[in-house]
């Protein structure tokens, strides 16, 4: 054979092992994204049928998988499958997304948290933590029954016993200073015992009123009550507060003979409790409480103010017990994160429904609507709403 076609000969040769090669490579690469594939929809499937909430997030909190019982626990449509994947503020409900801001999303945590859906609140155990390549895993368990009463007393009592615990151990360590002070040191050591004794009495009143309003066993008694007298009554305790930080408190109820159904220490619990935040988060300006008659219905309650507002992000959970915006000026102004608690159980109690609206920087306003009377509760009684 000449030497040309030999070479010819090897070359061809040589191509065909190589095409032959890379066909099996092609081939086994295809075979491998096959079966990783069927893995993924096996996981898939699998995730889809489980009664736990499942939801895998990107290192931008965008959804790249919920199953049907995230969405049907968040009450939502399953995401959309778009590129890029729907950011989770987005597709959940607020308040859930919200809840997620908080804590160290490198670590793996477990808490309850209550979700609004359209059903009312549910109760709900979210489990998340870090997954790979950056990602975030949520696992959410729906809690019902018993289980949701336990978890949610467990819950309770270990924010109760850090709540009391702060002040116990500020009033100790002041105690033992006190001990071994002259008189010219004793003085700023005796005041701050003293506010730290004044944050204590008002965390075992607040959770005295939210263990009052919250049980079963408790019967309000609701009398005929003219609500101006409600509403002076509020005027009177606090207005100093009010004068102290140079606000206007201007109080105005239409018609001034408007009269209600309902548990007095509960109108005033409601009243003050509004009143008394919008004027601990307010620096300059006004606060307003307007009481009127609404179409035969009932009462309308409204508290605004010109204070910062609140931020939607933080919007929803307002209402949970110990939520505070911002923990530290909320404990400075004598708050102990239960007041809005007790004031939707009251309010619930009393047959009626709260609605917060609200932009930073443009103030907050709080519209309470309660039934003449108790008997007659309003449409969604209990229920919280937000814009
Ligand atoms: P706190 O004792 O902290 O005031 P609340 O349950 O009364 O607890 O309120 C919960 C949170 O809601 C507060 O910490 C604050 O962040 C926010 N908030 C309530 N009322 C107002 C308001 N009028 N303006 C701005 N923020 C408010």
């Amino acid at each position: 054979m000449p030497p040309e076609f030999a070479l010819l000969a090897a070359a061809l040769a040589a191509a065909v092992v190589l095409w032959l090669r890379e066909r099996r490579l092609r081939r086994r690469v295809a075979r491998e994204l096959r079966e990783m594939e069927a893995r993924r929809a096996a996981y898939r499937n699998t995730a889809e049928h489980l009664s736990e909430g499942v939801i895998l997030l990107d290192s931008r909190d965008r959804v790249v998988f919920a199953n049907a019982a995230a969405s049907g626990l968040l009450d939502v449509p399953p995401p959309p499958s778009s590129d890029p994947p729907p950011a989770l503020g987005a597709w959940a409900n607020p308040s859930f997304a919200a809840s997620l801001r908080y804590g160290n999303p490198e670590e793996t945590q477990r808490r309850v948290v209550e979700l609004e859906g359209k059903g009312g609140p549910r109760t709900v155990e979210l489990t998340s933590g870090p997954a790979e390549g950056g990602k975030r895993f949520l696992l959410l368990r729906d809690l019902r029954g018993a289980v949701a009463v336990d978890l949610k007393r467990r819950d309770f009592v270990a924010n109760a016993s850090h709540e009391l615990q702060t002040p116990i151990a500020a009033l100790i360590g002041l105690l033992d200073l006190l001990e071994d002070s002259d008189p010219a040191t004793a003085a700023p050591l005796l005041q701050r015992a003293q506010r730290n004794a004044q944050s204590l009495s008002a965390l075992t009143r607040d959770l005295l009123g939210l263990a009052k309003a919250e049980d079963p066993g408790w019967r309000p008694a609701p009398r005929g009550l003219k609500v101006a007298e409600a509403v002076a009554r509020v005027e009177e305790r606090l207005r100093e507060k009010a004068a102290a930080k140079g606000l206007a408190l201007v109080v105005r109820v239409t018609p001034p003979e408007l009269e209600i159904v309902a548990d007095r220490g509960s109108l005033d619990t409601v009243l003050a409790n509004l009143v008394d935040n919008a004027i601990s988060y307010t620096e300059r300006g006004r606060v307003e409480l307007r009481v009127s008659s609404e179409g035969g219905v009932g009462v309308a309650i409204e508290v605004e103010d010109t204070g910062p507002g609140i931020d939607p992000e933080i919007l929803p959970r307002i209402f949970e017990r110990f939520f505070r915006g911002d923990p530290a000026h909320s404990r400075a102004s004598g708050g102990t994160g239960l007041g809005l608690a007790i004031v939707r159980n009251l309010v619930g109690r009393m047959g009626g429904r709260i609605a917060v609206r609200s932009r930073p920087g443009e103030g907050a306003l709080f519209r309470v609507e309660l039934p003449f009377s108790p008997a007659k509760p309003l449409p969604g009684a209990g229920q919280a709403s937000f814009s």
